[in-house]
């Protein structure tokens, strides 16, 4: 966390301005990586940098670098007035033309230009909390997102769920037309379908939109498709039943910043508009994937809509692409750890580099999360590895056992004996059972095994 926040931020602040990098200067900066994440893991200096990556979750920095010079240009990008885009087209031209740039590496920017100046994306003047009507900014719109239903009333049967959601919406909102809407992505690379229905009139309408939506800015889309029907309809008090909680919380909030994504400010700004045209517009959520007919019809016209709905061409906000940004990150990083000879230990463990490391949703303490990683990178203290980088002559156990390794300290070794049944026991009540292998227990990543190890190794007083 220190790490990331004071150290790495340092590194990454303009930092894809510096490549083309010459493989020294490069590794200068890589080396205070790795030194901040050994300190910061507990590993061994004898522990691959590319293993340290892999525990930390932090990806190589050539890699890095390219994913903030996209991320970076996509903010840009987004605005039609800013100075950079127009230098970087000529850039990019003289890139293509010169004979300077012919066997270099080009600039960072000039390949995200590349990737990313060839997909349409919202651009607008100002950035998108300034293009809308000020008071759009601070207006309070109704929004009910407690029904009262959550997964678990769907053993209550189709009838009960349909009757409560239906009382609810007359009991909160009397005379008004419900319209539900849903979006669908079902793969990274197919289009993503967005729909809305009207109980009342039983009209629906679908569409298919970029392939680069993110399911919460699609949702956003079908709520503005169905407002666009409401208007169209003179709809005077109309409902919009939405399953997205994410995008009703926004609309919920009584003021906006200028980080709130632009389709949630156009939401609020369509509304606003409705209202002083003397229509009454209210939003409600609705639990999703239990029974409620509206939401289950609604459901199955988005996923119908992601190949067969109209397709609309309305270009997807810049913050969307971030996750393709992300995407090609582990992409890059993923290649660099699979063709390479070192760390192989704990590419058995984790044949792929993710985001997040591996304690990110527990509380192990320190300690635990270095012996822990110890044991999953092999690089730990124990004679069989100390053997192998020439630090003890042999491989050894006190107990007279000729390799001690990890998996003989844990199960066999006759000097933990008397701690050895707890162990045992603990695995059996989580359904384990021998024959044991430590890696094998290390890749279920189950909390309470790797706390039962650690506890068993803390009792054992031995330097992992
Ligand atoms: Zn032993």
């Amino acid at each position: 966390m220190i790490y990331r926040q004071i150290i790495r931020s340092f590194i990454d602040y303009g930092s894809f301005l510096l490549s083309p990098l010459s493989n020294q200067r490069s590794l200068r900066l890589d080396r205070v990586q790795f030194q901040t994440l050994r300190i910061a893991l507990g590993q061994m200096r004898s522990c691959p940098t590319n293993s340290l990556l892999i525990e930390a979750a932090d990806a190589p920095l050539t890699v890095r670098r390219l994913y903030l010079a996209k991320k970076f240009f996509l903010n840009q990008y987004s605005s039609l007035s800013h100075p950079l885009i127009p230098k970087l087209i000529r850039l990019n031209n003289h890139c293509t033309n010169s004979p300077y740039w012919r066997n270099k590496e080009l600039p960072l920017l000039v390949v995200a230009y590349r990737v990313f100046g060839i997909i349409p994306i919202y651009q607008s003047l100002l950035p998108p909390f300034f293009s809308f009507e000020f008071v759009s900014r601070y207006s309070k719109i109704p929004v009910f997102v407690d029904c009262g239903l959550d997964k678990n009333d769907t053993v209550y049967g189709s009838i009960f769920v349909n009757s409560t959601f239906n009382n609810y919406l007359d009991s909160i909102l009397p005379n008004y037309t419900f319209i539900f809407t849903d979006a669908s992505k079902l793969d990274a690379d197919a289009r993503v379908g967005v729909a809305y229905h009207c109980s009342s009139s039983a009209h629906s309408a679908s569409l298919s939109i970029s392939k680069f939506f993110s399911i919460f800015s699609a949702e956003c889309v079908a709520i503005l498709e169905a407002l666009s029907y409401v208007e169209s309809e003179g709809i005077k008090k109309a409902a919009i039943v939405s399953d997205s909680l994410s995008s009703l919380s926004l609309l919920k909030q009584n003021s906006i910043s200028s980080k709130t994504p632009f389709l949630i400010v156009l939401i609020k700004n369509t509304v606003l508009k409705l209202i002083q045209n003397r229509f009454s517009v209210a939003f409600v959520w609705c639990p999703s994937h239990i029974g409620i007919r509206g939401n289950e019809f609604v459901d199955m016209l988005a996923r119908d809509a992601v190949q067969n709905g109209a397709e609309d061409n309305s270009p997807p906000p810049a913050q969307d692409l971030w996750a393709v940004c992300r995407k090609s990150m582990l992409n890059d990083w993923n290649q660099i750890w699979r063709n390479s000879t070192k760390g192989r230990k704990l590419y058995a463990l984790q044949p792929a580099p993710a985001l997040q490391t591996w304690f990110h949703e527990w509380d192990v303490g320190r300690k635990n999360i270095t012996t822990i990683g110890r044991l999953r990178t092999g690089h730990n203290s124990l004679p069989a590895h100390l053997h192998k980088i020439n630090v003890v002559p042999d491989t050894n156990c006190r107990c007279g056992y000729p390799y001690c390794d990890i998996n003989h300290v844990i199960f066999a070794c006759p000097l933990f004996n008397q701690h050895r049944p707890m162990l045992l026991s603990s695995l059996a009540r989580m359904g384990v059972f021998g024959p044991y292998f430590i890696p094998h227990l290390l890749s279920l990543n189950n909390y309470d095994i790797l706390s039962t190890i650690c506890s068993f190794l803390n009792k054992t007083q031995l330097p992992i």
